[in-house]
């Protein structure tokens, strides 16, 4: 199957198969634009008995800005993410003042747009306006990964690079807005996650990824969560300025170096005097993440059986890098040194 073929067999199907939606039945570039800001994060069914009265409240660009933020604001109820609602807004209000009201059939003049980025400004200028310019989402990446069984990660520079070109290729020239439906509804459909209806898909026989669909599109490896383990120090400072260390085990992470002391499990910081300055750090280890937490109380005398001296002295012994990093912060802030 060559590719005039593949394109066209996709746009038979969706042609003949595509769900009926308001924005598609009358896709005029403001009812497309207010579609793909309502479809972000949000499913079809919820947007749909919200789309035409939202529509018919505000039938363009120039009528939202004469309603103002609020008015659009409350109209979003039910959508969630009021986030695009104060977008939707500022798109219209720059559409009004750089296009006398006129959404702009230009990419550049469109991604210029408050909250337009790559994939809203492709939707827009290709379904309202019918130019080429190829829509790249999740469903998109997806079936062209395996459509061209790409094993290049899909989420890195150059795999993103690869997919866009990809779908450069195959975009339907004669019919970009309906091609870029059809494979955004491909992949909604068809070509899932979890799934691939390799049997009922209109690209099955020009498919080289169908066998390891499963496999395909190569994504990054999920980072396995890092288990934290959380310290406290005491960096208890007398009258004189100084404080007290102690030497660590032999055994273990930081062995023989002079730290603070270091508050047991379930001890509670109160017993020592009230805490007035804490400062924390993170230290990514081998296996875990250590947060040491350093708390500044104030003594009338410091604990005996340990190493007692100014803090400067302290920093000389050379203790662990994040301890001396949060003693430092600590006593500049105090100008205790
Ligand atoms: S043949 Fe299967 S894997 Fe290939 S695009 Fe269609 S559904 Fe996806």
């Amino acid at each position: 199957m060559e590719i005039g073929q593949q394109r066209q067999a996709l746009l038979r199907w969706y042609q003949t198969t595509a769900r009926e939606l308001p924005w598609r039945s009358h896709p005029e570039p403001w009812r497309v634009m207010v579609s793909e800001f309502m479809l972000q994060q949000t499913q079809v069914k919820t947007v749909l008995p919200r789309y035409e009265p939202f529509l018919e409240r505000f039938p363009s660009p120039q009528a939202m800005v004469d309603a103002g933020e609020e008015a659009v604001i409350s109209a979003w109820a039910g959508l969630g993410y009021y986030r695009r609602a104060r977008a939707l807004f500022a798109a219209a209000s720059a559409v009004v003042d750089r296009h006398q009201g006129v959404v702009p059939n230009d990419l550049d003049a469109l991604r210029a747009l408050p909250g337009v980025g790559a994939y809203t400004s492709a939707a827009i200028a290709s379904i309202g306006f019918g130019v080429a310019a190829a829509v790249v989402d999740g469903n998109v990446e997806r079936v062209l990964a395996r459509l061209r069984s790409m094993h290049e990660p899909v989420r890195k520079a150059a795999g993103r690079r690869a997919i866009q070109r990809l779908a450069d290729e195959f975009l339907n020239p004669s019919d970009p807005g309906d091609h870029n439906q059809a494979m955004m509804e491909l992949g909604a459909r068809v070509c899932r996650p979890k799934r691939a209806d390799c049997l009922i898909c209109p690209l099955q026989t020009a498919c080289s990824g169908q066998q390891d669909w499963a496999a395909l599109p190569v994504l990054p490896e999920r980072k396995k969560a890092v288990p934290k383990q959380v310290e406290q120090r005491l960096f208890l400072i007398d009258a004189h300025g100084h404080t007290v260390w102690r030497r660590r085990p032999a055994d273990g992470l930081y062995s023989n170096l002079p730290d603070l002391l270091e508050l047991a499990v379930g001890e509670s910081a109160a017993l020592y005097g009230e805490v007035t300055a804490r400062k924390t750090t993170t230290q990514r280890l081998s296996h875990r993440e250590l947060e040491i937490e350093a708390l500044r109380i104030d003594v009338d005398g410091l604990p005996s059986g340990y190493h007692t001296g100014p803090v400067g002295a302290f920093l000389a012994e050379g203790p662990p890098t994040p301890v001396a990093r949060l003693v430092r912060q600590l006593a500049s802030d105090l100008e205790v040194g």
